[in-house]
């Protein structure tokens, strides 16, 4: 019997489905919700506040002793995203020419999501989330450069440093050694007018609700983003235009990877997906090759010539 493609993907569709069981994967029904840890940290960033001096991005590189960013600007350091030497950004929305609105700017970093993806999606667990913080951090002597955490996060923050001999994931880590020694984040503690602030996470998500309560009509949809997106995250949003318009996506409060990268962690963790895969093709091209084998003698038995290679 000859296998086609098609027969070739419901076979390793159901190599990988038994590999899962294998695996002794729990279903995604039997995976906790997440809840934020009692003692989580927090930032809230009031985008309304923010008068885009960028101080924090400065402060962030000096605080991790990262490099000035002037490649594109070879003046000053401008980066225009996170990047391998750059944790911290402010970035400006501002309507096209002709459009309605206001300009509102961003602060983007590692959003310490209360149940991470890069987490879920690292097979070697360099990357891990602090029990008591909930800090996600990375660590170099377990990582191996696959860069998964880089394909999992749905906020595009972890970058890879492509000059590093070794592989270098670079986001924020919440300046873990300032707050192991008791200080708060460089960026919190330089922000002249208070638009980021650091504190404990379930604090922060109450004088978010505070402020709109206190300000009808002047937050997008009187919403906190990082409340629920995705199980939620430990740093907290308000603005004043739509959340899509800064860059941060639309995520369910069920889209978290709880549900459903841990089947991915588990099959990648013992190779069994690719194994059975790789089992499966090897099994196709030894079969294919035996009917092209076959299909050869009865040539040569017709006519006496052997067919051109
Ligand atoms: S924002 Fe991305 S890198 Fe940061 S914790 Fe969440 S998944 Fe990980
Ligand atoms: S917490 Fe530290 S590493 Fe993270 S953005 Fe702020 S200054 Fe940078
Ligand atoms: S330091 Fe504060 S006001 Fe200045 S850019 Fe950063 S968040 Fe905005």
């Amino acid at each position: 019997m000859s296998l086609t493609r098609r027969d070739l993907l419901k076979i390793g569709t159901m190599a990988g489905a038994a590999a899962a069981v294998g695996g002794a994967v729990a279903s995604p029904a039997q995976e906790p919700v997440p809840t934020p840890l009692r003692d989580a940290v927090g930032m809230l960033y009031d985008s309304t506040k923010c008068i885009g001096c960028k101080s924090c991005v400065v402060a962030c590189a000096d605080a991790n002793g990262l490099q000035p960013d002037t490649r594109v600007d070879s003046l000053h350091q401008a980066p225009n995203d996170l990047n391998s030497f750059t944790k911290n950004i402010i970035k400006l929305y501002k309507p096209k020419y002709g459009e309605s609105g206001t300009f509102a700017f961003v602060k983007r970093q590692c959003m310490h999501c209360v149940d991470p993806f890069c987490v879920a999606a690292c097979p070697f667990h360099a990357l891990e989330k602090n029990k008591v913080t909930g800090v996600v951090s990375w660590t170099a002597d377990k990582c191996i450069g696959c860069r998964y955490c880089q394909l999992a996060c749905p906020y595009q923050i972890p970058k890879f440093d492509w000059d590093a001999f070794n592989a270098k994931i670079v986001k924020c880590e919440f300046c873990k050694e300032r707050l192991a020694a008791g200080k708060e984040p460089a960026c919190t503690y330089v922000c002249p007018p208070k638009a980021v602030i650091f504190g404990r996470r379930d604090v922060l998500l109450r004088e978010a609700h505070r402020r709109i309560e206190n300000h009808p009509g002047k937050y997008f949809e009187d919403r906190v983003y990082g409340e629920k997106e995705a199980g939620g995250t430990q740093v907290l949003y308000l603005a004043a235009v739509n959340f899509d318009l800064l860059g941060l996506p639309h995520l369910s409060p069920t889209e978290h990877p709880s549900n459903w990268l841990r089947w991915q962690e588990r099959v990648l963790k013992y190779f069994l997906l690719p194994v059975s895969i790789y089992g499966v093709m090897v099994a196709f091209l030894k079969q294919n090759f035996r009917e092209h084998e076959a299909e050869v003698d009865e040539e040569h038995k017709k006519t006496g010539l052997m067919p051109q290679l």
